[in-house]
């Protein structure tokens, strides 16, 4: 059986929590999703903001994202990336896209 996941391309992200709005707006209740802020220090020696979109519980206990790809589409914080930062798929996909596309920095939270 296929896994599937959801990538986020942690240089595109801008924080904005769109991602945590949409999911609540759906009635995951289930599903608590953050963004968590990261002072780092970039290659230049200057302290830079970094956000990491995590979630509490599996997003795969949302009945209604899973109703949603049953059908074939991708869960709504998808779509809802103003950055287009979330990419939705197949993890050996994901992967792949990665590798190809030398993406850096990126995190995969499971579906
Ligand atoms: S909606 Fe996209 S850009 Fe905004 S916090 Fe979530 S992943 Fe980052």
């Amino acid at each position: 059986m296929a896994r599937y996941g959801i990538l986020i391309d942690l240089d595109r992200c801008i924080g904005c929590r769109t991602h945590e709005v949409v999911c609540q707006q759906e009635g995951n209740a289930t599903v608590r999703q953050d963004t968590l802020s990261i002072c780092r220090t970039n290659a230049e020696g200057k302290k830079v903001l970094r956000y990491l979109p995590v979630v509490q519980e599996r997003c795969s206990t949302s009945k209604t994202c899973t109703q949603r790809v049953k059908e074939h589409l991708s869960p709504r914080c998808i779509g809802s990336c103003p950055a287009q930062a979330r990419k939705f798929g197949k993890v050996e996909e994901l992967v792949d896209y990665v590798t190809r596309r030398r993406i850096p920095h990126t995190h995969l939270i499971p579906f």
